[in-house]
């Protein structure tokens, strides 16, 4: 007999009861666990997947709760690691899913442990450098990820399946410069589109997971405020750097140092990721979501969250107020983009 907890998704003839076992054996690595990520974890742990690696660098904020499912105003005044909360409300809807938590930035060093044995890798970042990472590894070590990015009312989504089919470099070669993109921090984000996206990651997971027959490649991009899909072919690149040519720079390059604490200032050095910033156009983003946002010659400064940022145009930056790394690195990846 199979569990009658999962009766409906066993009847679904694609899983059936061979997937769901397989499902129950699996084990996945989700990176970040804010708005992709709680929806991710819910839809994966509500499935049964056998075990869901939670690893986030975060704390639960106010501004947090319209869009990350899993919080609430509790976790927000307590300022609860995500993973923590996270693991909690999905421990009260009980389930088979064991839930290892880790409050941590993730870097080329701790990757390989965390990954360990996994099925599947689910991006639920918020910043670039880290997506690069999990596709440098995913292409190395040949372990699925699936990508995923959402600003405004829309997003992104792209399985890789490394050997069978393009990698996001294949895709997109190199991130653009810091500061370019627009962030959620900078231009907003509506809950919608983080459901929709996720909730297309995660049926794409389930499939993978179950031992389906692989879905066809291709880069979606859907829209919750115009109700628009588009689905972009893509196909592997033989020039790609990661898997046309075996180069992986993001791992292979010592994470090190990308944030350094520099000692007696409470302040820590973010290092730029090479190319220029531009700092105009910034500090014109900056405007109304930042505060005291100011050029001073070559620099820009502002503050937020009770911070002053300094950004010099090469990408460095000097985060004031705390000795925290992981802190820093996520202010950055934030209100800079990365
Ligand atoms: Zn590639």
């Amino acid at each position: 007999m199979a569990d009658p907890r999962f009766d409906r998704q066993v009847r679904f003839a694609e899983l059936g009861r061979e997937g769901q076992a397989r499902l129950q054996e699996a084990r996945v690595l989700l990176v970040g666990c804010g708005a992709l990520g709680g929806f991710l974890a819910q839809h994966l742990a509500r499935a049964g997947v056998g075990t869901l690696v939670l690893v986030d660098r975060d704390v639960v904020e106010l501004s947090n709760l319209p869009r990350q499912v899993l919080f609430d105003e509790r976790h927000a005044r307590e300022g609860t690691p995500k993973v923590l909360a996270c693991a909690e409300t999905l421990a009260r809807a009980g389930g088979p899913t064991r839930l290892e938590t880790h409050a941590t930035h993730l870097d080329a060093d701790n990757l390989p442990t965390l990954a360990k044995d996994c099925d599947l890798i689910l991006d639920g970042t918020d910043n670039l450098g880290t997506r690069y990472l999990l596709n440098d590894y995913s292409v190395r070590q040949r372990v699925p990820w699936i990508y995923a990015g959402v600003v405004g009312a829309a997003g992104l989504v792209m399985p890789v399946l490394p050997g069978r089919g393009p990698c996001l470099r294949c895709v997109f070669r190199d991130p653009p410069p810091p500061g370019t993109l627009a962030t959620c921090d900078t231009a907003g984000v509506i809950s919608p589109a983080v459901g929709l996206i996720a909730s297309m990651q995660a049926g794409l997971a389930l499939r993978l997971l179950s031992g389906a027959p692989d879905p066809e490649v291709a880069l979606l991009e859907l829209d919750a405020w115009n109700g628009e899909v588009r689905r972009i072919r893509t196909r592997p690149d033989p020039d790609c750097p990661a898997c046309g040519q075996g180069r992986f720079p993001w791992l292979d390059e010592p994470k090190a140092q990308r944030a350094v604490t520099l000692c007696g200032r409470n302040t820590v050095q973010v290092r730029g990721q090479g190319g220029n910033l531009d700092l105009d156009s910034l500090s014109e983003k900056l405007q109304g979501v930042a505060s005291n946002v100011r050029r001073a010659g070559p620099i820009l400064r502002f503050c937020v969250e009770e911070h002053q940022l300094t950004l010099f145009p090469d990408g460095r930056a000097l985060v004031e107020g705390t000795e925290d790394t992981d802190r820093a690195l996520a202010l950055v990846d934030r209100y800079v983009g990365t």
